[in-house]
């Protein structure tokens, strides 16, 4: 059982024992009063972690790996925006992206249509495999702790941060892995997000639940906030900084309350916990439309085909 708070190990937790959403599990919430990170108790070990993200977690963990096309498209449409937040801020030409968690290697393989060197790690071998096979994109199975150097320009997670155990230790080894001067672009479900529905938050796969007060102060021993995006979900591009700082900024006392306030306000917390959250209607009419007519292309021709339209 954890008793400190992972991010500024404040004692002052308030706990609540709830279910998970998916399995309906006991699983243990809490959230601190000092910084208010929203955080599960029992954290696994590295190694646990490891196991589950290489074989158990995305479902199809052999070597095969074909998702369908509305998967695809939707990768591939996200990757599309994920590039124009990025663009908007960095230079992108030329400049070396490494993703980590690539899941299938769309973003890699949309990045590198924009011009940048991008290659990527996944844990999963399925995963990695069908990236190189069907993008000819370079995509390791491999975890951020296998990363030995810090070539990177950019280094980009994309609802990876909040499966890992020990942020902290997270950044300061992204601080590694980026070149002086370099970016990181996160993104994370937004646990202040007004108006969506957590069934897809919630679950025992995401150990921290963060906001962008936690999310900011998670990195601030080793990079600077550039730029915030929180509607809908949240993005935070960071620059590196060029020294690390010897400790992690504090949330401010209006900001940890207005947390709290955003949560409960919302029922936030009882919504989640229960996992009774109701999956908004998902699809409209068009979209599935398009979804059928583009069935039987391969998928890097549905990229292609993406990244042209735009
Ligand atoms: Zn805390």
């Amino acid at each position: 059982m954890t008793s400190t708070c992972q991010l500024c190990n404040s004692t002052n937790l308030h706990t609540h024992l709830q279910n998970d959403a998916k399995s309906k599990l006991p699983l243990s919430i809490s959230f601190c009063s000092d910084c208010s990170l929203i955080q599960q108790q029992e954290i696994p070990s590295d190694e646990d972690l490891k196991i589950y993200y290489s074989h158990n977690y995305r479902q199809d963990y052999k070597s095969t790996y074909s998702p369908n096309t509305k998967y695809v498209r939707r990768a591939g449409m996200t990757a599309l925006d994920r590039i124009k937040f990025l663009e908007s801020h960095v230079q992108l030409s030329n400049q070396v992206l490494l993703d980590i968690g690539a899941g299938g290697g769309e973003f890699v393989y949309m990045a590198q249509k924009k011009g940048l060197q991008s290659k990527g790690i996944e844990p999963n071998l399925g995963y990695s495999t069908f990236s190189k096979e069907q993008y000819g994109v370079e995509v390791k199975t491999a975890m951020l702790s296998d990363v030995q150097d810090s070539s990177a320009d950019i280094v980009t997670l994309f609802h990876v941060f909040e499966h890992m155990a020990k942020p902290l230790d997270v950044m300061k080894k992204l601080y590694s892995s980026i070149k002086d001067g370099g970016y990181l672009f996160i993104e994370v479900p937004n646990i202040l997000q007004a108006d969506a529905s957590p069934h897809n938050i919630y679950f025992k796969a995401h150990l921290f639940y963060y906001s962008k007060f936690t999310l900011a102060c998670a990195a601030s021993q080793y990079f600077d906030v550039v730029k915030v995006e929180d509607k809908g979900n949240l993005k935070v591009l960071f620059k590196k900084k060029a020294q690390p700082s010897e400790n992690i900024s504090s949330v401010q006392a209006d900001e940890i309350e207005f947390s709290q306030n955003r949560i409960k306000q919302k029922g936030w917390l009882e919504y989640l916990f229960n996992g009774k959250g109701l999956l908004k209607p998902f699809l409209r009419i068009e979209r599935v439309v398009t979804e059928l007519l583009i069935n039987q292309t391969s998928p890097k021709a549905i990229l292609d085909s993406l990244y042209t339209a735009r």
